[in-house]
């Protein structure tokens, strides 16, 4: 099919979609759908669609909040320090282990990411405030576990509404004992999604971790020319992990990565790195600004998704150091060329030619594209849950051609795209899996990569290629059939 056609034929899925709302809410949806096109001088944003506005209310949104974005994503995987869900039980709950956060350490000893901390509010807690609760709770976190650098409160919706003044309480404590306390006011209901909830909590990074007094937690580390920090790797599945090992065999010494098996204290000393690498620009570009503000340090996006945009990312890093790491870097890249040739020799025959459809969050969207290419796969449709334009802009950098693309789906519009488009891959967040396979498509858990992963790096494209193949070469295809597909057993 020749692009006009392709594109006509994503225009007409686009009105048909909208068909089905009343006029006002198909007014607002249409401002979030388009076709982007690589070669459309006149797109701002990928598609031209409007990014980070309040969902429809009514519509099932796949969002998070405020809180999500700050406890799940930004503070969460930080494994020494202790994270308390400050509000009723719920949101702790759901919060809990959603994410996989690999890290190093001994839970519940000098570790907790996986525990689950909460204020446990209750009806009279409500009433009479929570304050002295919280004062407690920081009490029995440092006798059950002293081995903890430091606290976070994380408010839940009920602790705004309330007027809970967890600064205060927080302050008072972190004074009479010296520990880093950092109250977040990261209440669910702030901003249209999880993304406020980042800028809070980078915010915090900066007031707490940088400006606190982190710097007596042990030795303070020598710097080196070559010392960089990797911001905004979450290390589900060991990602953070896997793209270390690349930096470090091309001569630079990683001494912080954000925030995936990070530590406070290797946080509050990346300021003292050369150069930060931002992977996840949507949940960290904030804290990356203001350290190149502040002091003086560079950043650059990377891309660790797929062969292709692997080396670019390297030899883009390299770039910023003298001619010792750029050959290292070329060597890097020429051992692993095997390698990565043999995994695409391998899996390219089987996937070539498959269509496929994204929604996530963060980078994924447009990271995500180039390692799908690098299969001979083609993805035709892609959106983000909580982007803003700047996303959107650099998305159009990432198709091939005309690629529908939808901001904030919802469960309607994905189910309706993927009925007209018809992928051969769906691969989008936690909650849609079921809808997809009982359609009879293969899916892929692209948040925490369906409990396999790493997906970063090279060591990651040989799993991330073999999990596809096993998702639409599985021979449960051939067995299943979706309930319409049978005649009379619908
Ligand atoms: S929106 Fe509010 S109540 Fe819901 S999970 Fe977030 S913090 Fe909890």
């Amino acid at each position: 099919m020749g692009p006009e056609s392709l594109e006509a034929k994503q225009k007409a899925a686009i009105e048909e979609v909208l068909k089905a709302y009343p006029a006002k809410a198909a007014k607002n949806r249409a401002k979030h759908l388009g076709v982007g096109s690589p070669e459309d001088e006149s797109q701002k944003t990928c598609g031209n669609v409007r990014s980070n506005k309040k969902t429809v209310p009514g519509v099932m949104s796949q969002r998070g909040c405020a809180y999500a974005g700050s406890k799940g994503v930004v503070w969460g995987p930080v494994k020494d320090m202790v994270h308390i869900s400050h509000g009723p039980i719920g949101c702790g709950q759901y919060s809990r282990a959603g994410r996989r956060n690999y890290y190093i350490g001994t839970t519940g000893v000098d570790t907790f990411v996986t525990m689950n901390f909460s204020s446990d509010f209750q009806e009279k807690d409500i009433v009479f405030g929570g304050d002295k609760k919280l004062a407690v709770c920081f009490e029995e976190i440092d006798a059950l576990f002293p081995l903890n650098n430091g606290i976070t409160v994380q408010s839940e919706c009920p602790i705004g509404l309330i007027g809970d003044d967890i600064n205060a309480t927080s302050k008072v404590y972190a004074k009479k004992t010296g520990n880093t306390i950092v109250p977040v006011n990261c209440e669910g209901f702030r901003g249209v999604s999880q993304s406020l909830g980042h800028h809070i909590a980078n915010d915090t990074v900066r007031d707490y971790v940088f400006d606190g007094n982190v710097e007596t937690l042990g030795e303070a580390i020598e710097p080196t020319e070559y010392d960089v920090a990797i911001i905004g790797d979450y290390n589900i599945g060991g990602d953070a992990w896997s793209s270390r090992i690349l930096l470090e065999e091309m001569g630079l010494r990683v001494t912080a990565q954000w925030s995936g098996d990070a530590t406070l204290k290797e946080m509050a000393q990346t300021p003292k790195v050369k150069l930060n690498l931002l992977h996840c620009y949507r949940s960290m570009n904030y804290i990356s600004r203001h350290m190149e503000k502040e002091f003086g340090i560079p950043w650059v996006e990377y891309n660790f998704f797929g062969p292709t945009q692997t080396y670019k990312s390297l030899r883009k890093i390299a770039a910023f150091f003298d001619e010792k790491i750029q050959a290292k870097c070329e060597e890097v890249i020429a051992k692993y060329e095997p390698m990565i040739n043999a995994v695409v020799d391998k899996y390219k025959p089987r996937l070539e030619g498959k269509q496929v459809m994204l929604f996530v969050g963060g980078l994924r969207p447009r990271h995500v594209i180039g390692a799908y290419e690098d299969l001979g796969m083609e993805v035709i449709g892609t959106g983000y849950e909580f982007a803003h334009d700047d996303d959107y802009k650099r998305t159009k950098d990432e198709i091939m051609r005309s690629t529908v693309i939808y901001d904030d789906v919802n469960e309607y519009e994905l189910e309706a795209f993927v009925k007209k488009l018809e992928p051969d891959l769906v691969a989008s967040g936690i909650k849609e899996k079921y809808v997809f396979q009982k359609m009879g498509l293969p899916y892929r858990q692209m948040h925490s990569w369906d409990y396999s992963g790493p997906y970063h790096g090279f060591d990651g494209f040989a799993i991330f290629a073999a999990d596809m193949d096993l998702a639409i070469n599985s021979p449960v295809w051939g067995y299943s059939k979706a309930p319409w597909e049978t005649e009379g057993e619908a």
